[in-house]
């Protein structure tokens, strides 16, 4: 390609390869990236997802994972978290989460391999401190879907961190999500309600907030914010 430069230079100008963006180059075999040494922070970012309960964070997030490749600045991975809650019917354990006793959990936390951990809805939930930093590492933007507490606590020990509140149009629309699911009893209901207001409170916290009223919609404001951060200008050191 041929472009007229200032000054009336002419300017040879290789096109970028395809599937490069924001000076990383990404192999598309390996699912990795190469980064340009002007670019000293190799780390993929790690965002999290924070909303109420039925807000739609597993569909927004399902659609977002789903995406092609070359649609993202970056290949993106859900880190698992750790739970002591029940399986509910369908979900898998090491897929939706990694169902431990309370025993086991105790002795994450006990061991310090827990990068936060929080009680929510009368259970505990953590994010592995190990599986963040190795897909960080690799070049991965990292996605943890956890609770407001575990947000803030986040965003405390990684400053780095890009925090996101989907919310509902509203909270009667949130309220008949939650009852359309029919998983959880009436006491639960009424406690993930009462939650969602004080989830809501926490917002000012975060650095975006998006409005889940269609996912496709919801999906395309995410994308533009990890296209967004990407471009950002990192000082210091890397968080791992
Ligand atoms: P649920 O039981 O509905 O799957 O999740 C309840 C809440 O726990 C959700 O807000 C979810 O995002 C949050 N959660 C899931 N994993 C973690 C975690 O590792 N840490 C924290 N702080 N919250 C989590």
């Amino acid at each position: 390609m041929v472009c007229q430069g200032h000054y009336g230079k002419r300017l040879e100008l290789t096109p970028l390869p395809r599937q490069c963006y924001n000076n990383r180059v990404i192999n598309p075999q390996e699912r990795r990236i190469e980064t340009k040494p002007w670019e000293p922070d190799r780390n993929g970012l790690l965002l999290v997802v924070s909303g109420p309960s039925a807000v739609g964070k597993d569909t927004v997030l399902d659609a977002l994972l789903s995406l092609p490749g070359e649609a993202l600045p970056a290949p993106v991975q859900k880190c698992v978290t750790t739970t002591t809650r029940e399986p509910r019917l369908m979900e898998t354990d090491g897929v939706d989460y990694r169902f431990v006793s309370a025993a086991r959990f105790n002795d994450l936390v006990a061991r310090d391999e827990l990068l936060e951990y929080a009680e929510v809805h009368n259970n505990y939930y953590g994010t592995p401190r190990a599986e963040v930093a190795g897909a960080r590492a690799q070049g991965m933007d990292v996605i943890l879907k956890i609770d407001v507490q575990g947000g803030r606590a986040v965003k405390q020990k990684m400053p780095d961190a890009v925090l996101i509140f989907l919310q509902p149009p509203s909270l009667e629309e949130l309220e008949r999500r939650l009852r359309g699911r029919a998983t959880e009893s009436e006491e639960d209901i009424a406690r993930r309600l009462l939650n969602a207001r004080k989830e809501m409170a926490q917002r000012p916290h975060y650095d975006y907030a998006v409005t889940n009223d269609a996912v496709e919609a919801a999906v395309d404001t995410i994308v533009a914010i990890l296209r967004a951060e990407h471009c950002r200008i990192r000082l210091g050191p890397p968080n791992a």
